[in-house]
């Protein structure tokens, strides 16, 4: 039975320069019954650095199936939640999703509030069309990689996706034999932080490059056919 109206509010958070949150993610984190995180430890250096001491409460991929029920009877008795992940926009690629659909389902009021995530400075500043992209998350690490390029070999949109240091050289292979050597792409790497970069080339160059490494947290962003064509004048 709901007693008063509670509500979830998803609170994107800084994807490197902890001045990157609002004045209204503030205020909502600061007046929260409980902060979920998707890190308590890493969340309460946030939450200190802005002196906020709500109550947190762990939300990750490993227990979200498992608390979901638990926070849905906490909302319905009228509490006030604020879900945040360690960098960016909850839900994108980041725990988010189970719950907001939960509370879609239980008729609990849901909100997002707008703010940083890495994919979208990362295409705005590409080079590359912004006026329609797809956003892809990472590539699977194993089962499902192959797929996952194969189904990309039409599209006509710029694509943007997270991959981690570790297997960028290898992504930017793989885009090479799917997309051809020509194709344009970008390696956007550390946005907000110190050590900011933007490689734009084409992949056989960024495969090449990356044989030295490209470190830190990255966005690749690949040309899409319609403006490859397009500059090829097919
Ligand atoms: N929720 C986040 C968002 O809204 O962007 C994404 C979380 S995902 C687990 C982490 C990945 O996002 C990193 O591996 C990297 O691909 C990308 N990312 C996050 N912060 C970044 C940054 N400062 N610069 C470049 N990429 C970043």
């Amino acid at each position: 039975m709901t007693e008063a109206a509670g509500k979830l509010t998803l609170v994107p958070t800084p994807i490197g320069n902890l001045d990157d949150i609002t004045l209204r993610a503030l205020k909502v984190l600061e007046a929260a019954n409980t902060v979920l995180c998707e890190d308590t430890r890493h969340s309460g250096k946030l939450l200190a650095h802005h002196g906020i001491s709500a109550p947190t409460r762990a939300f990750h991929q490993h227990n979200e199936h498992k608390v979901t029920e638990a926070l849905i009877t906490r909302l319905q008795q009228g509490e006030h939640m604020a879900l945040i992940s360690d960098a960016g926009t909850p839900g994108i690629s980041d725990p988010g999703y189970l719950l907001v659909r939960a509370c879609i389902e239980h008729d609990i009021e849901v909100e997002c509030l707008p703010g940083p995530t890495a994919m979208i400075p990362a295409v705005v500043v590409s080079g590359l069309p912004s006026e329609r992209f797809v956003y892809l998350g990472f590539p699977p690490q194993k089962k499902g990689r192959q797929t996952f390029w194969q189904e990309l070999t039409e599209e006509k949109r710029t694509m943007v996706m997270y991959e981690s240091p570790h297997r960028i050289e290898k992504a930017l292979k793989e885009a090479c034999e799917v997309f051809g050597e020509e194709r344009q792409a970008v390696v956007v790497r550390e946005l907000t932080k110190l050590h900011e970069s933007f490689h734009r080339a084409t992949l056989a160059e960024l495969a090449d490059q990356a044989q030295q490494g490209f470190k830190g947290e990255i966005v690749l962003i690949i040309e899409g056919k319609a403006h490859f064509e397009k500059r090829h004048k097919k």
